[in-house]
């Protein structure tokens, strides 16, 4: 929030409006359906509880990924060639529109192209990572990978054994990226509206009525957009994913030499390890290192302190390492960790859990959900639709995921 250009000025909502097409959520994926519909003509209101990017919008690492966190045949194999081929081509190119919509609409977000750096934290990392490349190169995606040694000098570290450098890939100011694309919804005509929580979502006489604490919007489509932090009338929504929490850490602008020679490239970074870590320098020169958990009262202390013992082991050059800023954020992930699209009823849609890559896909369902709309269409979506099943043991998984991170992050080995 400190580095990010301000949001438009927005109002609460209040009083009774009837529109065409009703969006809940003003994160990438409601504010990218906003601008594709009003650049269109559609009469559209944006409805966020909070503020412009207070959901993962404004909390992740800013890695503007292609594809999804799983390999591309694991894609297939899970949803079938029909929607798979399609879902990880539309993906892989997802950070063309992420990029062209920042050039088109002169979105200022620390924006850079250099591509992303996956790291091999294990030698077993970098096998997966050579099968993650024939997969991308089977498909014609510029993708190399990288020996150590010709790793060590982009990563600005000899802490890993090799990484793939995916070039269509790059990085953000990712709640700059959010205040970016709301300021060009807003000039492209869409009516936004922030600390107007939805409270209920009926079907009457063909139109949907959206009740927020102080209105009513009657239209004749919604767009639910709430992921993760699906809250007031969306609660149950939960219910049908698993939550995954990641934190992050900055520390102070690093003196020029030194960050001269951490991702010297401009390139963000992350690694193979199942409790992955995040890398990423931003423009002042802050480097942004992450991991899994939450930093909440009890995982403060000792998530801090494996973030400075991280520090310590990949980039020692950074002799006085301090924190600056930290916080965290929850990642909405699906059982097979492919994202989910569901139809609750005529013209009432959602594209959710993009399990933890949500800048390129949150952009671009957003835009197909405004064609499916606009031309009445399932062809738009690359995804089967399915059903909401609640994930009986979410509580559980979440619990996993928490205790997981909190207890490798403790015993991790301390240098
Ligand atoms: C810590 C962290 C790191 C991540 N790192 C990356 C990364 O490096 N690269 C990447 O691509 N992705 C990353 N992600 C994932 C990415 O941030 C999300 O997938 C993305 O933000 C999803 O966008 P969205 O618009 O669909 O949802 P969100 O950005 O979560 O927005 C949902 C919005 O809905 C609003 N809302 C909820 N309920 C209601 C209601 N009842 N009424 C009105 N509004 C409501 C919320 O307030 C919120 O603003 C990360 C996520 C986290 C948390």
């Amino acid at each position: 929030m400190d580095t990010a250009p301000a949001p438009p000025d927005l109002p609460s909502f209040k009083g009774e409006r009837e529109t065409d097409v009703a969006i809940i959520g003003g994160g990438y994926t409601g504010l990218s359906a906003a601008l594709h519909l009003a650049e269109q003509g559609t009469d559209t209101v944006l409805l966020e509880a909070e503020y412009i990017g207070f959901g993962g919008a404004g909390r992740n690492v800013g890695l503007v990924n292609a594809g999804l966190w799983l390999m591309p045949d694991d894609v297939v194999k899970i949803i079938g060639p029909k929607y798979g081929e399609r879902l990880i081509e539309e993906l892989g190119n997802s950070p063309d529109l992420v990029f062209d919509l920042i050039e088109k609409h002169g979105i200022k977000c620390e924006a850079t192209r250099k591509g992303t750096l996956h790291c091999a934290h294990s030698p077993g990392g970098f096998k997966a990572l050579k099968q993650r490349e024939s997969q991308w190169k089977k498909r014609k995606a510029p993708v190399r990978l990288l020996s150590k040694e010709d790793a060590e000098p982009k990563i600005g570290s000899s802490a890993f054994h090799g990484a793939l450098l995916d070039l269509r890939a790059g990085t953000v100011q990712p709640l700059a990226y959010a205040h970016g694309l709301a300021h060009a919804a807003k000039k492209a005509g869409a009516d936004l509206f922030v600390k107007s929580p939805v409270i209920k979502v009926e079907q009457k006489n063909k139109k949907w009525e959206i009740t927020t604490l102080d209105g009513k919007v009657t239209a004749k489509a919604v767009i639910q957009a709430c992921q993760g932090y699906a809250g007031h009338g969306f609660k149950e929504n939960m219910k049908t994913l698993i939550p995954f929490n990641f934190f992050q850490f900055a520390t102070p602008p690093l003196p020029e030499k030194i960050r001269k020679t951490i991702l010297p490239e401009g390139q963000g970074a992350w690694d193979t390890n199942m409790i992955l870590s995040s890398y990423r320098l931003d423009a002042a020169g802050r480097l942004l290192v992450g991991s899994v958990g939450s930093v909440d009262r009890f995982g403060h202390g000792l998530h801090k302190k494996w973030a400075k013992r991280t520090i310590n082991k990949v980039f020692p050059q950074i002799n006085d390492i301090r924190m600056e800023y930290g916080w965290f954020g929850t990642i909405a992930m699906t059982v097979n960790h492919v994202p989910r699209f569901h139809v609750f009823g005529e013209n009432n849609i959602s594209v959710t859990s993009y399990n933890g890559r949500g800048i390129g896909p949150g952009t671009l369902f957003g835009k197909l959900m405004a064609q499916y709309l606009l031309n009445d269409s399932h062809d738009n979506i690359p995804l089967p639709a399915s059903k909401q099943k609640n994930v009986i043991t979410r509580r559980l998984r979440g619990f996993v995921y928490e205790a997981g991170a909190r207890a490798y992050h403790l015993i991790q080995k301390r240098i």
